[in-house]
């Protein structure tokens, strides 16, 4: 079957119109094209990211679609910074209906036995510690209404774990999965369905948070895939087809979902 057959037109969620979302990260690749999957089907957007002129090209494109936007210049590291985001956003439109818990870095590669610990702290307080904060500090604003919370994490700590260095990575990606099953189950009671997506190789700026350093050559095992690692687009995927993942797992059509991980990685984590 050729891939064209496989695509399928896009959904329509009209039940996502004037719904009110956070996304961190919304300045670049998968955040980015979330806020304007989510924005696409009328939902008005706040845009958590580092400060950056990416941001308010996003916030430029979703005012282009007829809906709102806001920004806020946030380190999720930062337990303040992201309170007063979120509360931003919260008074706003009043109420929090969507979550995507996304802001992320591949941070330093290298051995453990190199790792600085303030570098695997990094990477930890980022990803990990980034995403509870962002959970903590929204379930105030979902808990009247309900609503879903989606966190980034990844085929790394989960499936894969042959990318060499990336042990702080992968353990915070699995971290990930793990506090999203307990945050599910933890806020059923408010009718607030919390998933994990674990996306494989995506076409990002994320190679600008990732620092391999050379001591890594010490611990390669070469891994080799002579037809390609990507048995079904033969190539990385986009960010769009995440961001359609996302408008999914915020919709009704997802009522049912919760608790699970859902990996978007065109099979390749299974190899
Ligand atoms: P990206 O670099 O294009 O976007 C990440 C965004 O997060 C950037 O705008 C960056 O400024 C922001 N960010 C980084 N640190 C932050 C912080 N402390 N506070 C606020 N914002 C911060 O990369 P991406 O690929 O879109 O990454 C998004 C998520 O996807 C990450 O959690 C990443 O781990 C995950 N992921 C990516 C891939 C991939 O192949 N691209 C695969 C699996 C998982």
């Amino acid at each position: 079957m050729s891939l064209q057959t496989l695509q399928k037109p896009k959904a329509a969620y009209p039940e996502l119109k004037d719904k009110i979302a956070v996304v961190t990260g919304a300045g670049s690749g998968i955040g980015r094209a979330a806020a304007l999957a989510l924005a696409a089907q009328g939902a008005k957007i706040g845009l958590l990211d580092l400060k950056d002129s990416r941001t308010e090209q996003v916030k430029a494109e979703i005012e282009s679609l007829q809906t709102e936007a806001i920004m806020a210049d946030v380190d999720v590291s930062d337990p303040e910074r992201l309170r007063e985001a979120i509360e931003k956003v919260g008074k706003q439109w009043g109420k929090i209906d969507i979550v995507f818990a996304n802001a992320g870095i591949n941070g330093v590669q290298t051995p453990i036995e190199d790792m600085k610990p303030e570098d695997w702290d990094h990477t930890l307080s980022t990803n990990l510690k980034g995403t509870f904060l962002t959970v903590k500090y929204a379930i105030p604003y979902m808990k009247n209404e309900g609503g879903s919370i989606i966190v980034t994490s990844s085929i790394n700590g989960n499936r894969v774990f042959s990318n060499f260095g990336m042990a702080a990575y992968s353990t915070s990606k699995a971290g990930q999965v793990a506090f999203a099953k307990m945050a599910a189950l933890e806020l059923a009671r408010y009718k607030i369905r919390v998933n994990a997506i674990c996306p494989g190789s995506i076409q990002t700026h994320i190679s600008e948070s990732t620092h391999p350093t050379p001591e890594l050559n010490k611990i390669k095992i070469p891994v080799q895939y002579p037809q390609g690692s990507q048995p079904l687009e033969h190539g990385p995927g986009q960010p769009e087809q995440v961001g359609d993942l996302i408008a999914f797992l915020a919709s009704n059509a997802s009522s049912h979902i919760s608790g699970t991980e859902m990996y978007i990685d065109g099979v390749e984590s299974l190899l």
